[in-house]
């Protein structure tokens, strides 16, 4: 007994020093227990538990039903229970248990049961907290928008769904696989690794933007965040978010492009709009540069920016207006530079330019604010003088003279011009400018006519003198300038022939308000102003430029008569000048033909035979003009060396009426051909006139009779047609 007492208590020793609670219940009553069962149901010791029904234990009577029909089918046939169900303390406190329940005599109830119970109420309360955070987590990863993977030693555990998609893999294809297959290289892997462990180690994250690869082996752009699950212990492995950044980028992209695209738009915009707008000031200032442009030209002479005519004739107006009433005198000069052409032909025009220009300036700072100076063009200016009387205007005109005076610096020449200068004056000499001017003009002719470089005034005399002269000899000087000269050429004929084998070189003037002059009235006026010598040495040029192209035009060469003045003739230069045109034209001196009056001839006879010997020894004839009307010495006739006698036209134009005429005619051709000389006819215009001069043995005719003087093309015509009427007889 005492030994079953013994097994008792260490039976009961174990029980209590067990970790569970263990009870025995029979008849629904707890006949038994452990310190521990007391424990779990919330009793300080198994005294205070011994005694108590079953039911108690549970939280109702039906979760108790339930477990006993579920336990006694089981325990019934012998074997272990085993359950977690809720069970209920002491105090009402239901708590979670694990049972295990076993029939002492599975073949009878009666003895009752064992139960172990196992308080896993905290077991279970920290298994649903797992449970749900698990399920929280794959809530998040699931329904996260960025791609989320898990990795250990470099291979997926778990990845989210996004993460697969933007690799284009399907579910669960990753896990388990290398990382390596996200990275479009072995070296781009390593590296990543490599960027990646210092920041796991220190416990912070790596992020940053990374080219990755797609299960196609196409690249994705995307932004990595990773980070250590425990930076301690890497073994542990990492947590990696991506995010496909592509469509951001493109989209920031195409947001830098579409905002750069405005930009340069509005540039494009605001340039356009300044172009435009530039242009557009541009045209207005054009236009009002165009307005004061032509408000100058209206008014001011281009060149030097005087005052022009018409401005002139304003102030003019207006001068004399104040003069009038006031009473006062107004003086008019007109100034002109002497030889002016020789800087325009020899230097060329843009340095005669310069010197007009730089001496509209000199002029303008000779006179008082008052004055005008303006350029009618050329070399001529009209200073107005308000309010100045003679003894005034002749201090101005010295000053004028004075101002010229210093030499013009033109590029490398130093140039000296001398100015003429005409004073005219309101009332004495005219009322109006147009008056005033021509006075002044006239003055300063006669300046000019007593050597230049000086100044006149207006007076009667000078009106005494004729207008028309006066007229002819200033528009004489600017003839050559203006190109108002052309020859015109008339065809000497052979008697014996009937063929042209001369022509006769005549000066033609045309002027634009005066018409044509004849040659016989303004080369008396070329004559006397010294004009004579550059309009003959024209002449000379233009008759032998023009045999020489018609010769060249295939004509058969002719002689060119040429008419010489007396003052050209008596210019020393004169055989070399005939010479070297000559040669410019390149024709034999034989050609040339020059045209002498006797009165020439005669005035200085011993002189004009030295002139006559050396044209000759150059090979160029020479034939008295006009012969007949002065008187000629015989006995010069022949040192004269002439090859040629011209009968004036005075005799022929009556020599088949007038019997002296008749005798003259005859005497001089009878006279002619005994020194051996030619003789030609001039003014022939009848088939009588030629018919007696032939008969009386005349070797050559000209005049209206066979052609009217032409121009050059026209003269070639005449001889053309006239060959050919030779040729059909
Ligand atoms: P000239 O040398 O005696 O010239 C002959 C003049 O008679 C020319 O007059 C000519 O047109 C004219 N004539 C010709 N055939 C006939 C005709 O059948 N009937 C009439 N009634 N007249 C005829 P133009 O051309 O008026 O010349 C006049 C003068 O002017 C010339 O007389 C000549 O002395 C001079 N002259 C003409 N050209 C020049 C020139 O280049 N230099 C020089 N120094 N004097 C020239
Ligand atoms: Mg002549
Ligand atoms: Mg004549």
């Amino acid at each position: 007994m005492e030994q079953l007492r013994l097994a008792l208590r260490e039976q009961q020793v174990v029980l209590d020093n067990a970790g569970l609670g263990i009870a025995f219940i029979r008849h629904r009553v707890v006949i038994r227990c452990n310190q521990r069962f007391a424990e779990i149901y919330g009793y300080p010791g198994t005294a205070e538990i011994l005694g108590a029904t079953s039911l108690s234990l549970y939280p109702d009577a039906e979760s108790f039903h339930a477990l006993g029909e579920a336990a006694y089918k089981i325990l019934a046939t012998g074997l272990t229970y085993k359950s977690e169900i809720l069970m209920k303390r002491r105090d009402g406190q239901l708590f979670w248990s694990h049972v295990t329940g076993k029939l002492v005599n599975p073949s009878n109830t009666d003895e009752g049961s064992i139960w172990i119970v196992d308080d896993i109420d905290e077991q279970k309360a920290a298994q649903a907290q797992l449970h749900s955070a698990l399920n929280e987590q794959s809530l998040i990863l699931d329904n996260a928008m960025v791609g989320i993977a898990f990795l250990r030693d470099r291979k997926v555990t778990l990845c989210n769904r996004a993460f697969e998609m933007q690799f284009g893999y399907a579910p669960g294809e990753l896990r388990g696989s290398s990382s390596r297959q996200w990275y479009l290289s072995e070296e781009d892997w390593l590296e990543a690794g490599r960027r990646c462990y210092a920041p796991f180690a220190a416990g912070q994250a790596f992020q940053g933007e990374m080219l990755l690869c797609k299960k196609d082996g196409s690249a994705i752009e995307c932004e990595v965040r990773a980070k250590a699950i425990d930076a301690a212990d890497p073994a542990k492995g990492s947590i990696w978010i991506t995010m496909d950044i592509m469509a951001r980028k493109k989209a920031q992209n195409e947001l830098l492009q579409a905002r750069a695209d405005l930009e340069r738009l509005v540039q494009l915009r605001t340039q356009e709009l300044r172009q435009t707008v530039a242009a557009l000031q541009a045209t207005a200032q054009e236009q009002k540069k165009a307005e004061a442009h032509i408000q100058r030209l209206a008014h001011f002479d281009a060149l030097t920016g005087l005052p022009n005519r018409i401005l002139l004739n304003d102030r003019c107006q207006q001068a004399l207006s104040v003069a009038q009433r006031g009473k006062q005198t107004v003086a008019l000069i007109f100034l002109d530079l002497d030889h002016f052409k020789n800087i325009n032909d020899s230097l060329g025009h843009r340095v005669g330019d310069e010197v007009l220009i730089e001496l509209a300036a000199r002029l303008k700072a000779a006179v008082r604010e008052q004055d005008t100076v303006s350029r009618l063009g050329g070399d001529e200016f009209i200073l107005l003088l308000p309010d100045t009387d003679a003894s005034g205007a002749a201090h101005v005109a010295e000053g004028l003279l004075k101002a010229a005076l210093m030499p013009f610096q033109i590029d490398q020449h130093e140039l000296t011009v001398t100015p003429s200068i005409g004073i005219a004056l309101y009332p004495k000499d005219g009322a109006d400018l147009d008056t005033l001017s021509k006075c002044a003009d006239a003055a300063m002719y006669c300046a000019k006519e007593d050597g230049r470089n000086g100044y006149r005034f207006f007076t009667a005399e000078m009106q005494a003198y004729s207008n028309r002269t006066l007229i002819l000899g200033n528009a004489l000087r600017r003839a050559m300038e203006r190109n108002q000269f052309e020859l015109h050429y008339q065809p000497q004929i052979s008697m014996e022939t009937g063929s042209t084998v001369g022509a006769e070189a005549l000066l033609r003037w045309h002027h634009p308000e005066l018409g044509a002059v004849s040659p016989a009235e303004f080369i008396p006026i070329a004559e006397s102003s010294g004009l004579i010598l550059s309009i003959g040495e024209w002449v000379l040029r233009t008759a032998t430029t023009q045999l020489a192209t018609w010769i060249q035009n295939g004509m058969t060469p002719i002689t060119m008569a040429v008419n010489l003045s007396a003052v050209q003739f008596r210019h020393a230069n004169l055989p070399l000048l005939v010479t070297n045109i000559l040669n410019e034209a390149a024709l034999p001196p034989h050609l040339l033909e020059l045209e002498l009056t006797e009165g020439v001839a005669m005035t200085h006879p011993l002189e004009a035979i030295a002139v006559m010997h050396d044209l000759r020894q150059r090979g160029v004839r020479m034939s008295i003009d006009d012969f007949g009307t002065g008187y000629s010495s015989l006995s010069y006739l022949k040192r004269f060396q002439v090859y040629k006698l011209k009968i004036d036209q005075s005799f022929v134009r009556d020599i088949t009426v007038d019997p002296d005429d008749k005798a003259i005619v005859g005497a001089i051709i009878s006279m002619a051909s005994s020194l051996g000389l030619k003789t030609i006819a001039e003014g022939v215009e009848t088939e009588g006139q030629l018919e007696f001069l032939r008969a009386r043995g005349c070797t050559e005719a000209q005049g209206y009779y066979f052609s009217r003087p032409v121009p050059g093309a026209e003269f070639e015509h005449y001889v053309r047609g006239e060959r050919l009427r030779v040729a059909l007889g």
